[in-house]
């Protein structure tokens, strides 16, 4: 395992972001050991706390109301501005397209509903058997609600979606295709340009889920010319916890969809309080309610630093990440019987790696204990979230040695 460590020591040395792990908030004496959970929740920067207590004094504190349309940022352009930002760093799309509201699951359902009703005389509802629960659960909703039907396609746990399993259920009748870019749980990484393009050919929408994506795999919304997008900022954004979420609608889908919450938050001219609901121009029309300014002040800091790191400087640190997790289980003897159940080509992983294997619940309790936090996903995986701007390979090499030697000491 010695070799393991050096070689992370190595790659530490020459890790050209390794600065921004002191960026973060250490945690308190004792409380940790490694950290393999930055998809799931991101850690918080020490800038955030001083910013937060900056928005209650001063914007909130002192200004108090006028702060919703007052001054250089007011609040009231935040969902939009805020948006832009996530849009530019993380996204691959020009500005007027991107969101920031609710949480991810309303935003599915919304632009879910969105699409479909931009796709009139069309029942089908595409989407696979992994998708993660909110998404499987909204579209089932949905298609009660309005009589769709749903098509499935079943999916391999340990890898994800293809081209080629779209390609045989989208047909005249589809009107949606839902899918993650990145699966939450084999991590794998969609071949969503192509995808999109099947989809576009059989005259249906897309719908794709960034939520392990965004910040993590570089996106291009834009260029791969995708209608609709949601995704979370609490994961790689470092939003923290229950952070707003985003959605991305196309430029020239904006005023064909129409989402079905039509709060007065997403109405032109919201404080002439008139009758009748009028959708604001634009991507702001897919606002509902009073946006969540406290949520998103955390997130504009992830985001900007971001933006200084560069997703594709991020990508490169994650796939050595990910490479490195796999090559040390891959050295385990073959007796604990653990598998990678995760894309072993880095063109088609995402930010992390599940490895599965027998009493799995068990061990994630003891790498707790330990102070080494992965998350478990059912039924027998241990999943890696690596992000790249905050954990370090020898941050993984440790967590690992950990883990082996729980493993060791297993009762036959
Ligand atoms: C984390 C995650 C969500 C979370 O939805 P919330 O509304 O924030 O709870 C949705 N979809 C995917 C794929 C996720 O990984």
């Amino acid at each position: 395992m010695s070799e393991f460590r050096s070689r992370a020591t190595e790659l530490d040395g020459s890790d050209d972001l390794a600065g921004f792990r002191s960026e973060f908030v250490e945690p308190r004496q004792g409380r940790l050991r490694a950290y393999l959970d930055g998809n799931s929740l991101g850690r918080p920067l020490r800038r955030t706390a001083p910013a937060l207590t900056d928005l209650v004094e001063g914007s909130w504190g002192s200004e108090l109301i006028r702060s919703w349309t007052d001054g250089d940022d007011p609040w009231m352009t935040w969902p939009e501005r805020v948006g832009d930002e996530i849009a530019a760093a993380a996204l691959g799309a020009a500005p007027g397209q991107t969101v920031v509201a609710d949480s991810t699951t309303v935003l599915l359902y919304k632009l879910a509903r969105a699409g479909i009703g931009a796709r009139p005389g069309r029942d089908e509802i595409v989407l696979d058997t992994d998708n993660f629960p909110t998404d499987r659960y909204v579209l089932e909703g949905i298609s009660r609600e309005l009589g769709m039907t749903l098509r499935w396609v079943e999916t391999d746990p340990e890898a994800g979606i293809t081209p080629d399993q779209v390609q045989q259920v989208v047909r005249e009748r589809t009107a949606l295709v839902v899918l993650s870019h990145v699966a939450y749980r084999s991590g794998w990484l969609a071949d969503a340009p192509e995808i999109t393009r099947i989809a576009h050919d059989a005259g249906a929408l897309v719908l794709w889920d960034l939520c392990h994506s965004a910040g993590s795999v570089p996106v291009q919304l834009d260029a791969w010319e995708v209608d609709l997008a949601v995704g979370c900022t609490y994961k790689y954004l470092n939003g923290g916890p229950g952070a707003p979420a985003f959605a991305y609608v196309r430029k020239s889908l904006q005023d064909k969809a129409r989402q079905p919450i039509q709060g007065w938050m997403g109405r032109k001219d919201p404080f002439t309080m008139g009758p009748g609901y009028e959708p604001a121009a634009g991507i702001r029309g897919f606002v509902s309610g009073t946006p969540p300014i406290v949520g998103m002040l955390p997130v504009r800091l992830g985001v900007e630093q971001l933006s200084r790191a560069g997703i594709e400087a991020v990508r490169r640190k994650s796939v050595a990440l990910t490479s490195l997790a796999i090559e040390v289980v891959d050295s385990w003897p073959s007796e604990w019987g653990v598998r990678v159940a995760s894309p072993r080509d880095p063109e088609r992983r995402g930010g992390h790696v599940t490895v599965a294997g027998p009493g799995f619940e068990q061990v994630t309790r003891e790498l707790w204990d330990a102070g080494v936090i992965p998350d478990f996903r059912s039924p027998d995986g241990i999943r890696l979230g690596l992000a790249p701007l905050s954990t370090s390979h020898a941050e993984v090499v440790d967590a690992l040695e950990v883990m082996a030697e729980l493993l060791t000491r297993r009762p036959a």
